[in-house]
C-alpha cells in the first residue's frame, strides 16, 4: 500500500529565536509539495514561539516524559507540549536511548502518553554497528519495536523511524537493500501488533539523509518518508528532500 510520504526534521539541540525565519522559510519551501506531510521537531523551549509565529508547518518535540505531571525535574509532559502548540513528538531517538539510558519500556510509555494526549508520535528504533556487523540487526530491531510499540487500539497517529545508529550524523547511509529488508521486517511486526492497521503505519528511514541520496532511499519499498537531522536545519538543504519525497 502506498502511503503519503512523511518528511520530518529533527533539529536536535539547535535553534534560537533568530532561527524562526529559517523555520518559516522551510514551511514556505514545503508549500508547493502538498502531497507530502512535513513537520519539524524543535528544541522544547522553541516550540511555543515557533507554533505562534510560523505558519504552514506542524511543530513537534523531540522527547516527552511519560508522566502527565509531578516530580520530574527538567522534564516536559505531553499535555505541556500540546499546550505549547506541538502536534507531534519523537520518542526513543537513539541519542536518548543511549545518552539518557532510556529503555524500550520507557519509550513505550512515552509513546502511549503522547498518543493519549493527542500528539502524533514518531517512534525510533535502530541497531548499533556492532550488532549490524554481528549479523543480528533484523532480530534486534524487531525485538526493540515489539517492546516499545505502544499498546493502543488506534495506531493511526503512530509512525516508526528506522535509524541505524551508525548512520546518524556520520554521513554513512544504509544500503537500499538493507533499508528495504529492515522496513519489511518492521512492517511484519506492525501487522502482528495492530493487524491490518499495521499496514497503514508509516515507516521512515533516518540516518544521514540529504538532498543527494533522498530520492534513492525514498524509492525503496516500505520507505514512507525520512527523519532528517543535519540536513533539516536550513530550507536550502531540507526542501530538496521534501521535493524528492513528492516525486517518489
Ligand atoms: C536524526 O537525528 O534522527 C538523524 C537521522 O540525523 P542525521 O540526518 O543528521 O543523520
Amino acid at each position: 500500500m502506498a502511503l503519503r510520504k512523511y518528511v520530518v526534521g529533527n533539529w536536535k539541540m539547535n535553534g534560537l529565536s533568530s532561527d524562526l525565519a529559517e523555520i518559516q522559510a522551510i514551511a514556505d519551501g514545503a508549500k508547493p509539495y502538498p502531497t507530502v506531510d512535513v513537520a519539524l521537531c524543535l528544541p522544547a523551549i522553541l516550540i511555543d514561539r515557533a507554533a505562534r509565529m510560523v505558519t504552514g508547518i506542524p511543530i513537534g518535540a523531540q522527547d516527552v516524559h511519560f508522566a502527565d505531571n509531578g516530580a520530574h525535574t527538567g522534564c516536559t509532559s505531553a499535555s505541556m507540549l500540546r499546550d505549547a502548540g506541538a502536534s507531534l513528538t519523537i520518542v526513543g531517538h537513539s541519542e536518548r536511548r543511549d545518552g539518557q539510558h532510556e529503555s524500550d519500556d520507557e519509550v513505550r510509555q512515552k509513546a502511549e502518553s503522547a498518543l493519549a494526549a493527542g500528539l502524533k508520535v514518531i517512534l525510533c528504533v535502530g541497531e548499533s554497528l556492532e550488532i549490524r556487523e554481528a549479523g543480528n540487526a533484523i532480530e534486534t530491531v524487531q525485538a526493540q519495536l515489539d517492546a516499545s510499540t505502544p499498546r493502543v487500539e488506534d495506531a493511526s497517529s503512530l509512525a516508526i523511524a528506522y535509524e541505524p545508529i551508525w548512520a546518524i550524523g556520520t554521513g554513512k547511509v544504509a544500503s537500499p537493500s538493507d533499508i528495504g529488508e529492515m522496513h519489511s521486517a518492521l512492517r511484519e511486526r506492525l501487522v502482528a501488533a495492530y493487524g491490518e492497521a499495521g499496514n497503514g503505519v508509516r515507516i521512515l528511514y533516518g540516518g544521514s539523509v540529504n538532498a543527494g541520496n533522498a530520492a534513492e532511499i525514498l524509492a525503496v519499498a516500505d520507505v514512507d518518508g525520512a527523519l532528517v537531522g543535519g540536513a533539516s536545519l536550513t530550507a536550502e538543504k531540507f526542501v530538496p528532500i521534501v521535493a524528492a519525497a513528492a516525486s517518489s
